[in-house]
């Protein structure tokens, strides 16, 4: 049985962009010996034609990036500043590069309103992070907030971030959780096959960042957080009985004592996107494991071209109507309160 799925309407949840003074700040630092993995991409980017090609597409929005997305027949783009965004850089720094890159966000959302919708940065190490959640989320109404895994090796189960959640919590904020590569500290196995990207490391390092919010008992804290993972939730779905057979043994001894199973976390704290994953079978598992409204439609765009998301979605039509409908755009509009009509 197929479904007219011409007629169904694609909401993109992990669409990225850049703005320049972001670009040019990351050339700055490319230019020290920092040897951050997360720098080899901006060190490469201007010596070849996929790089050149790739911030072309991370800077182009307006009228550029409409056309792009009616090409394929994307109605509407959740867009949010490409990783590592604002973490590199020094609180003062990431703060106000933070506050620019959400003015500049919101002011495509406002010219297009019934096109784009928006995830804002912050600065997780610093507490102007907390003013600029409530900002970007009040007064500039956006969509939701996007963090690029750790920050200097650290990560929102620790206590210094608690702010952060806390008014993410308050605000009914979703927190897109999207990958980076790992800390420094850890990077060394990976600096090898470009492992550290998005073939293998950014599944390790976002995965476990996933996994901290839940063993932590963060989410006991914290009840009504909403977390996103892209790439097909990071291969967590694939995981769950694993991670609930051995967590059960830890919990209450070398782990917290939580609540709930490791996986109950999961199905009600985590929705996960398709980005960059385009597998039926992962499709599928993560299905039955989570139920259908738990995933989102996302592009990855411009890492990917957004027809590959596209056209996997259209080849699935095993789905039923109602599952592709969620899939496709309610549970975006959920997740990312898109009728909010401001
Ligand atoms: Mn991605």
């Amino acid at each position: 049985m197929s479904t007219a799925i011409g007629s169904v309407r694609r909401v993109g949840t992990e669409e990225t962009f850049g703005i320049p003074e972001l670009l040019d700040a990351w050339r700055g630092l490319s230019r020290s010996v920092w040897a951050s993995q997360d720098l080899e991409l901006v060190r490469s980017s201007g010596m070849s034609y996929h790089g050149q090609r790739l911030m072309d597409g991370l800077l182009e929005l307006g009228e550029g990036r409409l056309a792009k997305m009616d090409e394929v027949g994307l109605d509407f783009a959740i867009l949010s500043l490409c990783s590592p965004g604002v973490q590199l850089f020094d609180p003062e720094t990431a703060s106000d590069m933070a506050e620019l890159a959400n003015d500049r966000l919101a002011e495509q959302v406002r010219a297009h309103p019934d096109r784009f919708g928006g995830l804002a940065v912050f600065a997780p190490h610093s507490k102007r992070g907390v003013g600029e959640i409530e900002r970007a989320m009040t007064d500039l109404g956006l969509n939701g907030l996007i963090v690029n895994s750790h920050t200097d090796g650290h990560y929102f189960d620790e206590p210094q971030f608690w702010d952060h959640l806390e008014a993410a919590e308050a605000l009914g904020a979703p927190i897109y959780i999207h990958p980076r590569t790992l800390p420094d500290a850890i990077g060394g196995p990976f600096s090898v096959y470009h492992l550290s990207r998005a073939a293998w490391g950014y599944a390790v390092e976002t995965a476990t960042h996933a996994f901290r919010l839940i063993v932590s008992g963060v989410l006991d804290r914290f009840p009504k957080l909403q977390i996103v993972l892209g790439h097909m939730g990071e291969g967590i779905p694939f995981w769950l009985y694993r991670i609930d057979y051995w967590n059960g043994k830890h919990q209450g001894n070398t782990a917290p004592k939580l609540e709930m199973k490791a996986s109950e976390y999961f199905k009600r704290n985590f929705t996960i996107t398709i980005s960059g994953v385009y597998q039926r079978s992962s499709l599928d598992l993560s299905l039955t494991e989570l139920g259908d409204e738990r995933i989102m439609f996302a592009t990855d765009y411009p890492y990917q071209p957004m027809s590959e998301a596209v056209n996997f979605m259209d080849a699935q039509t095993h789905l039923s109507r109602e599952t592709l409908e969620r899939i496709m755009f309610r549970n975006a509009e959920r997740v990312f309160k898109l009728d909010r009509g401001d």
